[in-house]
């Protein structure tokens, strides 16, 4: 079995330890992916969620899934796309960093990523891919107690895109 793995489908209906959502800094839901787990997890998780006074970009907190299959979601604030001259790049890497420390921190041993900000933050999806899997690599080449990170792809183009940098990523 693969550490990394690349899906395709709805990060909601996932078995893992842990899910990671793409959140906007109040952490009181949003559209997207945000809006999807929150529904999926139900009102215990906002309710969750207002205890953390929010949570700033490229920092991640923690709450338990509620009715999800996932005993935890990791909330992470990944940020706006303004054009890639204002720190974009490294606070999306940042948002990685912390989602994983986070994981670290509470033994969990499979952990699922949306693509942190490419849906209504705009951020490139092939640039944000790279950040991803690279972050991803670099950590789990020190010790860790992550047995799998799984990159869950809305769409078959985003899919496509992961496998081909994953590929490329692994050659460099
Ligand atoms: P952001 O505000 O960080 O851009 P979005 O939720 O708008 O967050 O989009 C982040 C990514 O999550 C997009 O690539 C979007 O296609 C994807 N996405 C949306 N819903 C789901 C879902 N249920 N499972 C997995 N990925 C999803």
């Amino acid at each position: 079995m693969s550490l990394i793995e690349i899906n395709q489908g709805d990060i909601t209906q996932l078995s893992v330890d842990a899910i990671v959502n793409a959140a906007n800094s109040s952490l009181l839901g949003g559209g997207g992916v945000d809006g999807a787990i929150h529904r999926a997890a139900g009102p215990e998780l906002l309710a969750e969620c207002r205890e953390l006074r929010g949570c700033a970009t490229g920092e991640a907190k923690i709450t338990k899934g509620y009715n999800l299959p996932a005993k935890w979601v990791i909330h992470t604030v990944g940020p706006v796309w303004k054009g890639g001259n204002y720190g974009e790049d490294e606070l999306l890497a940042s948002c990685y960093r912390h989602s994983l420390a986070l994981a670290e921190q509470y033994q969990v041993k499979t952990i699922a990523f949306p693509a942190i900000s490419t849906g209504v933050y705009n951020f490139p999806m092939e640039r944000a891919c790279k950040i991803a899997i690279t972050e991803v690599k670099k950590f789990l080449l020190q010790t860790s107690s992550l047995e799998q990170v799984i990159f869950v792809c809305f769409g078959q183009t985003a899919f496509d895109l992961y496998s081909k940098t994953m590929q490329e990523v692994t050659e460099t």
